[in-house]
């Protein structure tokens, strides 16, 4: 398509306005606006849809970022992600004017206090910028307002380029902080996986949230910073920060345990949030876990698709076999034990676990509890007989909350207990109080782990297609996914940040059937070349090529969202 100027756009408007709607397609194609290019990629059907798709395309003169804080990777990415903050900040402050429907409005689906590749603005070696979003294209009634369409082209978009990401619209200390922090975090990351370790707590971090609905720091003279307790302390030298001391969480069973309220499941919390980065400014700079780190709960109630929960659920009522097990209706244990073997199966470094979202026969069978029911009336092994396993036999590592089981102590590597928000180390005494006090319950796993089935996906049970569209896939919500005719709880997976990334992973599973599924790789498999794809194409492999509202996922999630879909099928290969 030839780049027009601004004049001709301008021009069109005029003669399109009192027109029908429909006359705003005539918009679609490329603009030159002050120097940079506007792209209006998909126009609206009418005044009430979804507002229209549009691009701006600034060339490296045109915004003036020193190359250094576009450097592929980390720094361009934390640059974009604070741009685009700036820019959706900035658009939600515009005018919107007047007009029928969704007229005038301008939004961009921006990050929060993530930091991860989105394709809302991106920041390109060169020092180039493309970013995307929506205006609503004004109208009265149904009819193109032609001239409120000009000011708002012409005049707000130009205007918001101008104040967030054109030369002079940017802070440069602000940027760079941004695109340091983040690369710091992950230089962090990798300094975790050379020594072995599972997570890292800075000291002086903010780990308390707003609320469950709000993920900025909690604020007030009462927030806690994070103290380290010595024995685990070390230091990790960044490459921008410099030295950064801090708690590290060594691998093997690490137990927090503590009084009610004083802060366990808010450092688990940030734990399963730290496999991602956080802006500056968040708390959570350098709080950091490895990137295959995986929460587990029980969600009761959702499907199970021929997954093998024997390692801890062995036959059930009425005979029947659990090393391909499946259930519309899974209960507690059976979907704690099936959202572990998942995440085995993916792949997963390490399991985080709370009391709180847990079921508690799945966790724990205790003494007395063994002695009323016998073992063969009993068809869960409790998590605890399996998790010094897990580690041992397959490097799989495991922090786990417990308030009410000293049971645990038996089994922990690491005790960390939380005193008004203050964690020290309690490895030496929980030790003491185990061999003083021991529980009498005798260990019941049956054999070790079987070697894990191949699961392949039936590719015609992955179908997004709906009545006679190919292709119906929208989110519910900002959990929840409508995949052709089934919808797909994603409630119970915390570790999904953002509504971007949930349509991404929602149009991640589009791209699975229609370019990966076959009927021959397995689960593992679908996943490896799903992120390949999207390391060798980002994210415009997904949807419909130049979206503005998609982020990066892990494997992780989509294995969650892949492993609740209802309709799923697979053949099962034991092995
Ligand atoms: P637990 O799991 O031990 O019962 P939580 O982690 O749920 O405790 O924390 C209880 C409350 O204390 C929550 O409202 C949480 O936001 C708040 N909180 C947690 N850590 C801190 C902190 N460091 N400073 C201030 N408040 C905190
Ligand atoms: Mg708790």
């Amino acid at each position: 398509m030839p780049l027009q100027d601004a004049h001709s756009l301008r021009t069109l408007l005029d003669s399109i306005d009192g027109k029908g709607y429909g006359a705003y397609k005539r918009l679609r194609g490329r603009w030159e606006i002050e120097g940079f290019e506007l792209r209006v990629d998909h126009v609206q059907g009418d005044p009430f849809a979804a507002p229209s798709r549009l691009r701006i395309l600034a060339g490296g003169r045109h915004t003036g970022l020193p190359s250094e804080l576009c450097t592929p990777g980390a720094r361009a990415i934390g640059t974009a992600c604070c741009l685009a903050r700036a820019f959706a900040e900035a658009a939600r402050k515009c005018r919107r004017g007047t007009g029928s429907g969704r007229s005038g409005e301008l939004r961009m689906e921006a990050p929060g206090q993530e930091v991860l590749e989105h394709s809302a603005l991106r920041v390109g070696a060169d020092g180039g910028v493309e970013t995307r979003f929506r205006l609503g294209l004004p109208a009265r009634g149904r009819r193109v307002m032609g001239r409120e369409a000009a000011r708002l082209l012409l005049e707000a978009v130009p205007a918001l380029a101008r104040a967030t990401f054109l030369k002079g619209g940017w802070d440069e200390a602000v940027l760079r902080r941004h695109a340091e922090v983040n690369e710091d975090a992950d230089a962090l990351r990798d300094a975790l996986a050379e020594r072995g370790l599972l997570a890292f707590v800075a000291e002086g971090a903010l780990l308390p949230r707003r609320s469950g609905v709000d993920d900025r720091p909690l604020e007030g003279p009462g927030v806690v910073p994070f103290r380290t307790p010595p024995s685990l302390e070390l230091t990790i030298e960044l490459p921008n920060a410099g030295p950064v001391r801090g708690m590290g969480v060594p691998p093997g069973v690490t137990l927090i345990t503590g009084g009610g309220y004083h802060g366990k499941s808010t450092l688990l919390r940030a734990l399963q949030a730290g496999v991602g980065n956080h802006r500056p400014g968040d708390g959570r700079e350098f709080v950091v876990t490895r990137r295959g780190a995986v929460k587990i709960r029980a969600e009761d109630g959702r499907a199970v698709t021929g997954v093998d929960i024997s390692p801890f659920i062995g036959t059930l009522p009425g005979g029947r076999e659990t090393r391909s097990f499946s259930t519309p209706n899974a209960s507690g244990s059976t979907s704690q034990a099936a959202a572990i073997m998942e995440a085995l199966e993916a792949g997963a470094e390490a399991l985080l676990i709370d009391e709180d979202t847990s079921a508690t026969n799945f966790m724990i069978r205790d003494r007395r509890m063994q002695l009323l029911v016998p073992r063969e009336r009993e068809p869960i092994t409790p998590f605890i007989d399996r998790v010094r396993e897990l580690h041992a036999e397959h490097e799989v590592s495991t922090v786990l909350v417990v308030g009410g089981s000293g049971d645990y102590l038996d089994v922990a590597d690491t005790v960390i207990t939380m005193t008004e928000y203050h964690p020290s180390e309690v490895t030496e005494r929980a030790r003491a109080v185990a061999a003083e006090h021991p529980t009498g319950r005798v260990a019941e796993a049956p054999g070790p782990f079987p070697p894990m089935p191949r699961r392949v996906p039936r590719p015609g049970s992955v179908d997004p297609s709906k009545g006679r569209r190919e292709v119906r896939v929208r989110l519910r919500g900002e959990e929840a996914i409508h995949f052709g005719d089934e919808e797909i709880d994603l409630s119970g997976v915390e570790q999904v940040v953002s509504v971007a990334q949930l349509r991404a992973i929602s149009e991640a599973l589009v791209l699975a059937r229609q370019r990966v599924l076959d009927g021959e790789r397995s689960v593992p498999d679908v996943l490896d070349e799903v992120m390949a794809i999207l390391d060798r194409e980002g994210l415009d492999a997904l949807g419909h090529g130049h979206d503005g509202d998609l982020a990066r996922f892990r494997r992780h999630e989509l294995a969650a969202a892949l492993n609740r879909l209802r309709s799923l099928e697979v053949e099962v290969e034991l092995r």
